[in-house]
């Protein structure tokens, strides 16, 4: 059975603070093994937000480093992680990562421009692994590696080009969202993403605000509690998981947000939790 880890879950930015460590503090990143991967050497990694930076703690540091990741989009709180991901510093080691362009510009050269000087004391190029970065055009694509992971990326609304990805993997569905802008109505889903999210076993959605936050910041890019769980209802989703909490979210409002929603997903027979940082999920 294939198995979620989450090692980041916050949005925005990073939250070292004593009152949500609870949850967690880092950003999004998020990796799925697949079942034929029995000694997990084949991670499939969600986002390089810092929770990457977690994750490098497991893995080896001798060059023998393989892995592929999907890329929601190029804003720091998903990209972070990558100049300080040790595991690819060193000769051998390989990591793939697909994601979207943006304005017509490649991922490998909006990456290399943002990992580098001025901004990282660290350049891409240099570091001693191989990164192989490739644009996705919006069509699907079949991993080689245990389980064949089948991957449909789709363009979904935020502020800038944000992909969300449908994982089919040992007849499982996994669906990333991390990123997605709530319709004023906080009710309408578009088609694109029904189709994306139709009967996944478990959908890691944006959400980000309450309904009241949401009134104040309804075109900062983000979702609502409702509307995550809107769209998991709508598609037939088994298992819903917030994702990309707020910073300014403590652990105590998360626990009483996902006792609430716990209540209002079980009327649809949806399981809802708030992704916790070091949680693991057996995809049922
Ligand atoms: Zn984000
Ligand atoms: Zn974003």
């Amino acid at each position: 059975m294939a198995r979620l880890e989450f090692f980041g879950v916050r949005g925005s930015h990073p939250t070292p603070n004593r009152e949500n460590l609870k949850f967690g503090g880092n950003t999004s990143c998020v990796v799925l093994y697949a079942d034929a991967d029995v000694d997990g050497k084949f991670p499939l990694i969600l986002d390089l937000g810092t929770g990457l930076t977690r994750f490098a703690a497991h893995q080896p540091l001798d060059g023998s480093f393989f892995g592929t990741a999907l890329l929601s989009h190029l804003h720091f709180d998903h990209i972070q992680g990558l100049p300080f991901f040790a595991p690819i510093d060193r000769k051998g080691a390989r990591l793939a990562v697909y994601g979207p362009s943006e304005n017509g510009i490649e991922l490998a050269e909006s990456l290399r421009t943002l990992i580098g000087s001025p901004y990282f004391p660290i350049v891409l190029a240099e570091l001693s692994g191989e990164i192989a970065i490739e644009t996705l055009d919006g069509g699907g694509i079949v991993l080689d590696q245990p389980g064949s992971p089948k991957v449909v990326p789709c363009l979904v609304d935020h502020t800038n080009a944000t992909f969300a990805y449908r994982i089919e993997v040992d007849e499982k569905v996994v669906v990333f969202m991390p990123d997605h802008q709530a319709p004023a109505d906080n009710a309408t889903v578009k088609d694109s993403v029904l189709d994306l999210c139709a009967n996944a076993n478990i959908l890691i959605h944006d959400a980000q605000y309450t309904l009241a936050e949401f009134a104040e910041k309804a075109h900062w890019g983000h979702s609502t509690y409702d509307y995550a769980l809107e769209v998991a209802a709508q598609s037939n989703v088994k298992a819903l998981a917030f994702f990309h909490h707020d910073p300014s979210r403590s652990d105590t409002e998360l626990e009483s947000i996902e006792r609430h929603y716990q209540d209002s997903g079980s009327k649809g027979a949806i399981h809802v939790f708030a992704a916790r940082e070091g949680k693991t999920v057996q995809i049922q």
